[in-house]
């Protein structure tokens, strides 16, 4: 599928500010690609439809994730984390994308996990460093992001449990073990 097309079919699905994070992710991810050498094509596209399922409703992420047999320990943890699981789902049903690898990176954008593939790891770092986003501790990412993309990751999960912790919010297992495997294989 081209660019146009994607980001067509894309933009009915956002908020307008939505949709200008996703050209931000899109960019970026091209760019992470080309430096670290990974299927540009499917870094843009991955990219173009990571937050696809970011508007649905509760109840029809709940029901997509109970009829699909996802994981069910998604239900008991934060309706954040369910548009990268169901936005996968969705990707492919409706929007016909069968390649593998392209909906893993949207199905593990927001958790991460454990033994997580270059592309995944693209999309997930674009999505927290594209132009758009100013929390802090960003632009670390983003120097990081340029040498090292594990070093990259490590530091956004670590912003992330600190950022949710601070909340008081519940973690979900899998950004635990996502930390756990980068930070052993640092090591
Ligand atoms: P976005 O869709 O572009 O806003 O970004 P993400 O998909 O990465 O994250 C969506 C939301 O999920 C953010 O508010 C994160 O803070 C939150 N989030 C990420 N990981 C976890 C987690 O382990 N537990 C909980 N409760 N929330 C999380
Ligand atoms: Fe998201
Ligand atoms: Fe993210
Ligand atoms: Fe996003």
């Amino acid at each position: 599928m081209k660019r146009e097309e994607a980001l067509a079919i894309v933009r009915k699905q956002l908020k307008e500010q939505r949709y200008i994070h996703t050209l931000g992710v899109m960019e970026t991810a091209v760019e992470l690609a080309t430096l670290y050498g990974a299927d540009v094509q499917q870094a843009e596209l991955a990219a173009i439809f990571h937050d696809y399922a970011k508007f649905r409703s509760k109840e029809e992420m709940k029901r997509i994730i109970i009829e699909q047999q996802m994981p069910q320990d998604l239900l008991m943890y934060s309706p954040e984390l369910w548009h990268a699981p169901v936005g996968a789902y969705l990707v492919q049903t409706e929007v016909g994308i069968q390649d593998e690898h392209i909906l893993n990176a949207i199905r593990y954008h927001t958790s991460g996990r454990p033994n997580m593939t270059l592309l995944e790891k693209i999309v997930y770092i674009a999505d927290y460093i594209e132009p758009n986003r100013s929390f802090p501790g960003v632009d670390d990412v983003r120097a990081l992001a340029k040498e090292h993309i594990d070093r990259a990751l490590l530091r956004a999960l670590q912003n992330t449990i600190q950022f949710l912790m601070e909340k008081n919010e519940p973690i979900y297992p899998d950004t635990f073990h996502t930390y756990n495997d980068i930070a052993k294989k640092l090591k």
